[in-house]
């Protein structure tokens, strides 16, 4: 069994470095919060089905969260970093096998083995970029202690690096599958090109962000399948209503992306009511019940702060999420007194600190600028208005008020 190592970042600058240059990693493979893929399912079910446990895991470990690519059905599709297993063959690039963690001192006293039907066996393969970096890991978990031998965990790596493999495959796909759109990492080739082509031809090119409401219900409600097929006819309609030179590409789960180049921003917002409207009227079938959506969207154009895709992004989900605040179904657009300075978007390991520097709370910076930062944490409500946040591994402290907090981001002003 490998020994793992507890690693806090605060005292150990050298995997502060790691952990950087990790998180950069994920953020070149842009792959966090991408849309479910058969081939990930795949690896879960052989995973179960091999060794026989309830529970296989394909995951990429943000900042402050495990995100799962692939998990059996009816399962959360992330959990907060601080407590997981896998957190270990993360910070160590080894893999990691409990066989009875009851008896483990290290994770006996962990909330997920104390829980009612807790974790007993746990066995985790890091996933290694070719250039060695650990971005996740592929997981068997159980609630019984189970022996793992070492045939057993050379068909787990076997698995881990087929999901690698599957994930170098993910980074050349140009379209996405379920609803034939242009796929994050195509999207961003030809957003940015459209961007490049409009700052130097100087017209204007607008971007919106469109977020289906309450998705989670959908499948929760009429099962998975059904939530494919709302997809589907949101990705139609997106289709059907923007211009056939518009930029249009799947961004997430169920969030969708366009650039919309010739356009100004007022063009834009009316393009956009026209699309929320006629997402409105979308009618999906199943078993006799007719399932209607609504979708939010936000928007940003560009100006001479904001001229990048990542800028542009950046504000056009920031006015999604006041979309989101202002109770759903419309359409915001970023207006630049909201935020101060400009901001890039990013992808960075952080830590909250309050307390008289007693507590400590992991995050994930989405943006940042001069003068303030979009954070993701797991819990905003546990988070004070006034804190300190260091961002590794530059070891930067800032002094931060909180001036906006939603379901998982808060956003600060540096004071
Ligand atoms: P909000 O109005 O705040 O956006 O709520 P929401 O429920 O839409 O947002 P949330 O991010 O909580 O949930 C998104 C859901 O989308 C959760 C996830 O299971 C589901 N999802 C992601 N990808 C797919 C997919 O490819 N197919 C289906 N059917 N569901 C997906
Ligand atoms: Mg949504
Ligand atoms: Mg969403």
């Amino acid at each position: 069994m490998t020994k793992p190592t507890q690693i806090s970042w605060k005292e150990a600058p050298v995997a502060n470095q790691q952990e950087a240059g990790r998180l950069s990693a994920l953020d070149r493979l842009d792959l966090l919060d991408t849309p479910r893929d058969e081939a990930f399912a795949r690896i879960v079910r052989l995973i179960q089905n091999i060794f026989n446990v309830p529970l296989g895991l394909v995951s990429l470990m943000d900042g402050h969260r495990q995100w799962h690519m692939a998990c059996p059905s009816g399962m959360d599709g992330e959990a907060e970093r601080k407590d997981t297993f896998c957190q270990y063959p993360v910070a160590t690039g080894q893999s990691l096998v409990i066989r009875d963690a009851s008896q483990d001192p290290l994770f006996a006293h962990n909330p997920h083995v104390l829980a009612d039907n807790g974790i007993r066996f746990y066995a985790g393969v890091p996933l290694r970029t070719r250039d060695g970096h650990t971005i996740g890991t592929v997981c068997a978990v159980g609630p019984e202690p189970r022996q793992f031998d070492a045939r057993e965990l050379q068909i787990l790596t076997d698995l881990a690096d087929m999901a690698m493999g599957e994930i170098e495959l993910r980074q050349q796909a140009g379209t996405d599958v379920l609803t034939g759109l242009l796929s994050r990492r195509e999207f961003k080739e030809r957003a940015s090109h459209a961007i490049m082509l409009g700052l130097r031809h100087k017209y204007p090119v607008s971007c919106a962000v469109i977020d289906v409401d309450h998705f989670k219900l959908v499948n929760d409600t009429h099962g998975h399948a059904v939530g494919d097929e709302v997809l589907r006819e949101i990705a139609g309609v997106c289709q059907r209503e923007l211009r056939a030179t518009d930029v249009l590409g799947r961004l997430g789960g169920e969030e969708f992306a366009a650039i919309l180049p010739h356009t100004s921003l007022a063009d834009a917002v009316e393009a956009a009511e026209k699309l929320r409207k006629a997402v409105k009227l979308i009618r999906v079938e199943s078993e006799n019940v007719i399932i209607k959506v609504t979708a939010s969207i936000g928007l940003a154009g560009m100006d001479s702060v904001a001229e990048d895709l990542d800028m542009l992004l950046a504000r056009a989900d920031k006015a999604l999420y006041e979309a989101k605040d202002q109770g759903r179904d419309r359409c915001v657009s970023f207006r630049t007194a909201v935020v101060a300075g400009p901001r890039r978007r990013v992808l960075k390991g952080g830590r909250i600190i309050f307390n008289n520097r007693f507590s400590a709370i992991d995050c994930t910076l989405r943006s940042l600028g001069d003068e303030g930062a979009e954070i993701d944490v797991w819990n905003p409500h546990d988070i004070p208005e006034k804190f300190t946040l260091i961002i590794a591994p530059e070891n930067v402290e800032r002094s931060c008020l909180v001036v906006g907090r939603t379901d998982k981001r808060i956003e600060v002003q540096f004071t």
